[in-house]
């Protein structure tokens, strides 16, 4: 499958997971040209996103293939992707279970499968704006507070996500979002009394969610979609 067409599944899957937001945020696949990226062009939803409606993007930020100028942010992947040679897909998008998260200032404990994705860490958090990423010095601030962690929460904003498929993007940011949305049940109901320690969560992390974990839950959504 080319690179087109994986960005486009990526779109339809976080529609499926339920991040859409309109038609805000976005996918990134990089070309195997090394040209530039595939990502979904403004004005479009997720789930409406055919070949017609991408754009190849080089790292400069013009557009090689597609109609239109690129999303504002499409910076958040050319930094992302340009950065880390060994990933091929990020995302980025508006879940609002991690915006009213991240609102809280309080950590991610890993308080089930989802938030085990972190092994006990915290979960990175870029903090130099609420406000779109709109130029090569604010995605590339973004993609150093990400660093090689799996995704990472935009306090009044959204969050981002990244990895070395789409279907590991993907997973990363409905991972991060059902974690978000798990702590937040449970502090609405009293105060967290139980999770893993780092030990058990660094564990699990291994366990619940190596390759063939994440490409099973891509495949899931892919045929939701469908
Ligand atoms: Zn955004």
């Amino acid at each position: 499958m080319n690179a087109r067409s994986t960005a486009i599944r990526a779109h339809h899957a976080l529609a499926a997971a339920g991040q859409s937001d309109l038609v805000w945020g976005h996918a990134a696949v990089r070309d195997p040209s090394g040209d530039g990226v595939w990502i979904k062009a403004p004005g479009w939803g997720f789930e409406e996103v055919d070949e017609e409606r991408m754009q190849l993007v080089s790292f400069d930020g013009e557009v090689l293939r597609g109609e239109g100028t690129p999303h504002k942010e499409v910076h958040i992947h050319l930094e992302i992707l340009r950065r880390h040679p060994d990933l091929h897909c990020s995302v980025h998008t508006h879940a609002e279970a991690a915006v009213a998260f991240a609102a809280l200032g309080v950590p991610l404990l890993p308080l089930s499968h989802d938030g085990a994705l972190f092994g006990g860490a915290d979960v990175p958090r870029f903090t130099l704006t609420g406000g779109l990423v709109t130029d090569p010095a604010l995605g590339s601030a973004l993609a150093e507070t990400l660093g090689d962690a799996p995704a990472a929460l935009m306090p009044k904003h959204g969050l981002v996500a990244a990895g070395p498929t789409a279907g590991a993007a993907v997973m990363h940011a409905v991972l991060l979002d059902r974690a978000c949305r798990v702590q937040l049940t449970a502090m609405a109901a009293g105060p967290v009394r139980v999770h893993s320690d780092a030990a058990e969560a660094a564990a699990k992390r291994a366990e619940c969610w190596p390759a063939a974990q994440l490409d099973a839950g891509w495949r899931y959504l892919l045929r939701k979609d469908a």
